[in-house]
């Protein structure tokens, strides 16, 4: 029998569910859509079917994910391509925390959601949302394939020295706490793609990927392998990021504690919801802050150079962490988009063979790019992401070889 060729991916957050379609013969969309403050009164579905060029939308409460998961199927149905279609292969879920225990796409059974449910006080606010999403998934379709594809699975190849913290093992081991690193789909896939943009085979090259969106996160992969990335245990180490702090020495939150008088959840939230960017200058979008400086303000300009200065910090540590680079790629909303972040990056870097050319920088473009000059010894790359293909291209090679 052939197997069929059709991947919904599911990524189910704490108040919404982002899903798409695709068909894995030519890795094309055939449906995304988005639901929106489940739990509210304002909850919103948008849908569009690709194939049609059609987007339908549903504004009204939806209660619980169980809810939106079935307003979707309902959508998809209305597009001819609905859950229970035969052409329907799995169903892949993005999993944030996959601690140690899964260091690949996982096929999903009872063992496998007692092991997510076992990781979620490293991860409160995501793995509760996906195992929803998951659950609500299996009851639509109990006897398809659904996989679990992890984000900080592509990390679980760092060695220990850049994924323990310096504290006494005992107590790091009891409480699980270690580097795990995020994004990792993510910078799985722009590693690869850079690879391919070199014109070269994964194995051969040292990346150094920037994934800069509202979440920040850097990582060194050498040969196809994470050696580094600047996320921990949690997503709040490393970058300045939209509106979380990233670095900053631990004895910030005891002062906090002692002289602020501030609860560990008012810090939570400070240094989760309310820094970074939006701590800066009160905006945490990059349009909005490089608007901000071309007019003059100082603040965004602060918040700008600080948010630079860090990145430029991982991008040196990164490169002596792999000795040799080849690549440094650029991705997500601030690294596809941001042309001033790029130049700013790399600026005064040309000792390490680092630099852009200002038209290639400055020039728009869709799929992945090279905006370092021709002679470059380290090139350097803009490589749009593309999170929801990777997740479906690990399913579906899951899926595929279960088959054979
Ligand atoms: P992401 O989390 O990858 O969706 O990235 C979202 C962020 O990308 C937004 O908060 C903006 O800061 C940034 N962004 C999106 N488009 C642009 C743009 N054209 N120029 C600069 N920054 C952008």
């Amino acid at each position: 029998m052939t197997l069929p060729t059709r991947v919904l991916v599911l990524n189910s957050g704490s108040s919404s569910v982002k899903y798409q379609l695709l068909d894995m013969r030519d890795r094309s969309r055939l449906a995304v859509g988005l639901v929106e403050r489940i739990g509210e009164q304002t909850s919103r579905l948008k849908h569009t079917c690709v194939t049609g060029g059609d987007t339908r939308e549903q504004n009204g409460p939806i209660a619980d994910h169980e809810a939106a998961l079935k307003a979707v199927a309902e959508e998809l149905a209305r597009d001819g391509l609905g859950l229970d279609s035969p052409e329907l292969a799995a169903i892949g879920h993005r999993v944030v925390h996959g601690g140690m225990f899964f260091t690949e796409p996982t096929l999903i059974d009872e063992g496998v959601l007692t092991e997510i449910e076992r990781l979620i006080p490293v991860a409160p606010l995501h793995n509760p949302a996906n195992l929803t999403g998951i659950r609500t998934a299996r009851g639509l379709r109990p006897d398809l394939p659904q996989v679990a594809v992890f984000d900080t699975a592509f990390h679980t190849t760092m060695p220990e020295p850049a994924a323990r913290y310096a504290i006494d093992p005992k107590i790091a081991d009891r409480h699980r706490i270690r580097r795990y690193g995020f994004h990792g789909t993510s910078h799985a896939y722009v590693s690869r793609e850079t690879a391919r943009l070199l014109g070269k085979d994964p194995s051969e090259v040292n990346v150094i990927v920037l994934h800069l969106g509202n979440g920040a996160s850097a990582s060194a992969v050498e040969g196809g392998r994470c050696v580094d990335t600047s996320m921990g245990l949690t997503p709040l180490e490393g970058l300045v990021m939209g509106t979380r702090s990233g670095d900053l020495d631990p004895a910030v939150i005891f002062h906090l504690e002692r002289v602020g008088g501030m609860s560990t959840d008012e810090i939570d939230t400070l240094l989760n919801k309310r820094s970074g960017l939006f701590g800066l200058c009160g905006d945490n979008d990059m349009r909005e802050i490089r608007r901000r400086v071309d007019e003059g303000d100082e603040e965004a300009r602060l918040a700008f150079d600080i948010y630079i200065h860090r990145l430029k910090k991982y991008i040196g540590a990164y490169y002596a962490v792999l000795g040799r680079v080849d690549a440094v790629a650029f991705t997500a909303g601030v690294g596809e988009n941001a042309a001033p972040v790029r130049e700013a990056a790399v600026a005064g870097l040309e000792g390490l063979g680092l630099a852009v050319d200002a038209g290639l920088n400055g020039a728009r473009g869709d799929g992945p790019r090279l905006i370092s000059p021709g002679d470059a010894r380290v090139k350097v790359a803009v490589v749009p992401t593309d999170e929801e293909l990777e997740i479906a291209t690990q399913t579906y090679a899951l899926v595929e070889k279960n088959s054979r």
